[in-house]
């Protein structure tokens, strides 16, 4: 009898995968677990190599501890992450400690990460499963099926050189971020009709760097006017605090508000033994802006997927963008995997098309809700009467937290209820 040797293994080729994702940030990230945890071939291509830098106010709110914990990533203090208790809003001259809600459905506790930990953590759980990164490559354009305008690949550059490579799959994920080059380079574009944010950040060293509370900020002025915005202040546990403020296209001031002016104006304002001084900042003040409530779609158009910021599913009533990333990661890789096992290519089309669908069905009605809100703070003196009437009413502000953090149970009391009822009800176009 003759001896075989066992076949070796199959490896893919290097070029060509089942899905090639666009970008390792938390989306990107996220989606390639669940592939990779499905047994699919992906590959991911992601310009810079970590640990790398994101502008972020580095603030993780209990829907996002659930998508961590849901990935099977310990969030232990003593594996460096910094737990929160809840929201302390300071407004109207008053100042309120809002607990997380208790949920069945959430955890009763945040978190405050850097993102060039929680990003490097997140691409590296994608690696465990599987996932083929590729760090240092940078996308610079679709390739497209010349009869059907279909993506099929991707052609990219490394950063160290060297010739460009093509890439690829039967289905392309762009987790690009806000710009979204590829999505861009498909057609499509961002939508003028929908809210989007502007926000500026930076690092101070300062003795509230253990707050067990994130800080938010309502009062900021231009002149005599209140704009739709925030300040944060959340303690990094490292000796720093992240210190930053956004503001809401929805206000006449958008487009012409000195962010950093602004920043250093409010800061003015604090207690000098917070230590949010010039002499106290040890990161350069950089901004970046927050795409919300679906401002790009369709999110399938042509072999092509949007995920997180490319897709703009930043929450517009809070700015929270690191836990919808990773939520609509989990919905795309899930649609994916279905997609894929069909066996005729009109069925796979079928099960990838229902993709926006999903994402409408899960925060359709939440963000038209929220589009609403943006534009009605976008009104100074609408902005101010909320603000006024709502802080001495702690009952109202623990129903806001809930609406404004997205943070209910399906069957919860009757704020909860509220919440979404008001969002089954608003008109929801996909
Ligand atoms: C100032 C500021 C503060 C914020 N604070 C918070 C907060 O406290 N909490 C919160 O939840 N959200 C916050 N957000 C929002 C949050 O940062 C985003 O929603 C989140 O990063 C979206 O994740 P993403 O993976 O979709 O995109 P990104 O995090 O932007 O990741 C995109 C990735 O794609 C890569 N990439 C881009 N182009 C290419 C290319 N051509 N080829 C290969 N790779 C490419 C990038 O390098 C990057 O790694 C804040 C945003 C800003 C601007």
């Amino acid at each position: 009898m003759t001896e075989h040797a066992p076949p070796a293994p199959k490896q893919p080729p290097a070029d060509e995968a089942d899905v090639i994702v666009v970008g390792a940030g938390p989306s990107g990230a996220t989606t390639a677990f669940y592939l990779a945890q499905s047994g699919l071939d992906v590959l991911v291509l992601e310009k810079s190599r970590f640990p790398r830098e994101k502008v972020c106010g580095d603030g993780l709110t209990p829907r996002a501890v659930k998508t961590l914990v849901n990935m099977g990533i310990s969030v232990g203090e003593q594996d460096g992450w910094v737990r929160n208790k809840g929201l302390r809003v300071i407004g109207a001259g008053k100042r309120l400690e809002l607990p997380w809600p208790e949920l069945a459905s959430y955890p009763g506790y945040g978190l405050v990460r850097t993102r060039l930990d929680l990003d490097e953590t997140l691409a590296r759980r994608a690696q465990q499963a599987g996932a083929r990164l590729f760090e240092g490559v940078t996308v610079t354009g679709p390739v497209l099926d010349e009869r059907t305008g279909r993506i099929t690949g991707v052609v990219a550059k490394a950063a160290d050189g060297g010739e460009d490579r093509t890439y690829r799959a039967r289905v392309v994920v762009a987790a690009d971020g806000n710009s979204s080059r590829l999505s861009v380079a498909m057609g499509l574009r961002k939508r003028d009709d929908r809210p989007l944010g502007v926000a500026v950040r930076t690092y101070y060293t300062s003795p509230r760097h253990d707050d067990d509370y994130l800080e938010s900020w309502l009062d900021l002025w231009d002149g005599d006017r209140l704009l739709p915005g925030y300040g944060w202040i959340f303690g990094m546990g490292d000796g720093t605090s992240n210190v930053g403020l956004g503001l809401l296209n929805t206000s006449a001031a958008f487009g012409h508000t000195d962010y950093h002016a602004l920043l250093r104006k409010w800061l003015e304002g604090m207690p000098a033994e917070w230590g949010f001084t010039e002499e106290n900042r040890t990161q350069p003040i950089r901004g970046a802006a927050l795409p919300m409530g679906f401002n790009r779609t369709p999110h399938y158009h042509q072999g092509l997927l949007l995920v997180g910021d490319a897709g703009g599913m930043v929450n517009p009533f809070n700015g929270e963008g690191i836990a919808y990333a990773m939520e609509t990661g989990e919905i795309l890789a899930r649609t994916i995997v279905q997609a894929l096992a069909r066996s005729r290519r009109a069925e796979t089309e079928r099960v990838l098309a229902g993709y926006p669908h999903a994402l409408s069905q899960a925060y359709g009605g939440y963000y038209a809700l929220g589009r609403t809100f943006v534009k009605l703070i976008g009104k100074p003196t609408l902005m101010r009467f909320a603000t006024k009437h709502s802080m001495g009413r702690p009952a109202l502000m623990r129903f806001a937290l809930k609406l404004l953090a997205n943070l209910t149970d399906p069957r919860g009391d009757a704020s909860d209820r509220l919440v979404n009822g008001l969002s089954r009800l608003a008109p929801n176009p996909e």
